[in-house]
């Protein structure tokens, strides 16, 4: 049996007893530490700040282009085939520019990933945000904007002109009034930019003081960080909350 296969096996061993006790999360925070360490290269977080620092982490190779592309070959797919714990759950936008995976540098099975115009959310996006928190023991949600977002500044001309966008692209616009009213209320010289920010920033504190999210962030096991990422120069900043 070659490694990829003994791996699968001995998931498969470690994964029969508790997956009787992980029926809400169809088993998927069965098969963290034992197997981990001899799959991957880089272990599992297992607190919001180290998440947040493998990202960060990943980031800086993102500017710097020493990339690693860590667990993206075949042993990993195998490792993951049956289960998944991501250690982050990253909400942005739909910009072909803002690729969490590549912007962060991770592997498969590294993160959940929900992306939307603006990251907007609505019932079903904030299901799929709550998801891996809930069921999985997923440490970390960042709610990602960018610069020059498209999405924003659409809704924001929308707006201020009372000029709305056609079909479901109002759904999106909709969603961004109340950046687009924290954005006016601040002012200066570049109201979208203000706008994406403030996006990021009541998005995060709308998910982080969520009925059923609040309480796992008032215990220490998931965070909510806010972050923007620059087109420019590739680096994520952060905008609130990063867990140290
Ligand atoms: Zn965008």
């Amino acid at each position: 049996m070659d490694r990829a296969g003994r791996l699968d096996r001995r998931a498969l061993l470690t994964g029969g007893i508790a997956c009787a006790t992980a029926a809400l999360s169809g088993c998927s925070s069965i098969i963290a530490s034992p197997v981990a360490a001899d799959a991957s290269p880089s272990p599992r977080p297992t607190t919001p700040s180290a998440a947040w620092a493998r990202l960060m982490k990943g980031n800086e190779r993102w500017v710097s282009g020493d990339l690693q592309h860590p667990d993206r070959d075949p042993n990993r797919r195998q490792f993951v085939a049956q289960e998944q714990q991501p250690f982050g759950a990253i909400l942005s936008c739909i910009d072909s520019r803002v690729p969490p995976e590549l912007l962060f540098d991770t592997g498969l099975g590294d993160l959940y990933v929900m992306r939307t115009g603006g990251e907007t959310i609505g019932p079903v996006v904030t299901g799929s945000v709550e998801y891996g928190p809930m069921t999985s023991g997923t440490l970390l949600i960042v709610v990602l904007g960018h610069q020059r977002c498209g999405a924003v500044k659409a809704a924001y001309k929308s707006i201020r002109d009372g000029e709305p966008l056609p079909g479901n692209l109002q759904a999106i616009v909709k969603a961004l009034q109340p950046a687009y009213d924290q954005a006016a209320r601040k002012g200066g010289t570049d109201p979208v930019e203000t706008m994406a920010r403030a996006q990021v920033e009541l998005t995060a504190t709308k998910l982080r003081s969520n009925h059923d999210l609040a309480p796992l962030v008032g215990k220490g096991a998931l965070a909510v960080v806010g972050a923007y990422y620059s087109l420019d120069t590739g680096k994520v900043e952060v905008l609130a909350d990063a867990p140290s």
